[in-house]
């Protein structure tokens, strides 16, 4: 006696009777970063073959890693060239986010999807279920650029006042308060101390 179907055949025939988006689906991961040092650059090495994988511009997936890595860089072939020394972990990091924001779906989970701009606003439309919805970029504040030092002076637009009446300035992280200082005015603030994400300082001109 002979076996009709093997095993392999009968998985195949299943396979081929799924929709194509659940075969789509379960095959996605996020694409992994191979990404080395070379001197004082760091390079994507598969930077083209990703954007392929998630279906995105590679422009629009260069700006957001430029803004989000606080760097400059530039398209070469394949590779992203990365000026500065930055960790695979953290690149890798950085894709996954824009993975989450721009390309899967948060209704159903599937990648099949397409970016469409509506006036300024950017929507993630869902070629699965059909679900649309605004894009949500999460930008990292903390870089380096934002980060306030004791001692140092900063230009500051005073946006608020405290209930013992100083001025409050936003800066990246921080909630700057600067006694004296009105709101709407824009002043040179010498920074006095730093506790957690508050900062005190006081006008210099
Ligand atoms: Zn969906």
């Amino acid at each position: 006696m002979t076996e009709l179907y093997d095993y392999e055949f009968l998985l195949n025939r299943v396979r081929e009777a799924l929709p194509e988006t659940v075969k789509h689906h379960e095959r996605f991961e996020i694409p992994k970063v191979e990404v080395i040092h070379e001197g004082k650059n760091t390079i994507i090495r598969n930077f083209l073959s990703i954007t392929k994988k998630i279906n995105r511009d590679p422009m629009h997936v260069y700006k957001y890693l430029m803004r989000e890595l606080g760097t400059a860089g530039t398209i070469q072939g394949e590779r992203l060239v990365l000026k500065g020394r930055v960790s695979p972990s953290l690149v890798q990091r950085r894709i996954d986010r824009y993975v989450s924001t721009y390309v899967l779906c948060s209704e159903c989970g599937s990648p099949d999807t397409e970016l469409r701009k509506e006036g300024r606003v950017e929507l993630l439309v869902c070629k699965a279920c059909g679900a649309i919805r605004p894009v949500q970029a999460k930008i990292d504040v903390r870089t380096a650029s934002e980060t306030l030092k004791e001692g140092r002076t900063y230009d500051l637009e005073i946006t608020d006042v405290s209930r013992d009446g100083d001025g409050i300035a936003k800066y990246g992280n921080y909630v700057v308060y600067v006694p004296g200082a009105r709101k709407g005015h824009k002043v040179k603030v010498k920074i006095i101390k730093i506790k957690k994400n508050a900062a005190f300082g006081e006008v210099v001109s």
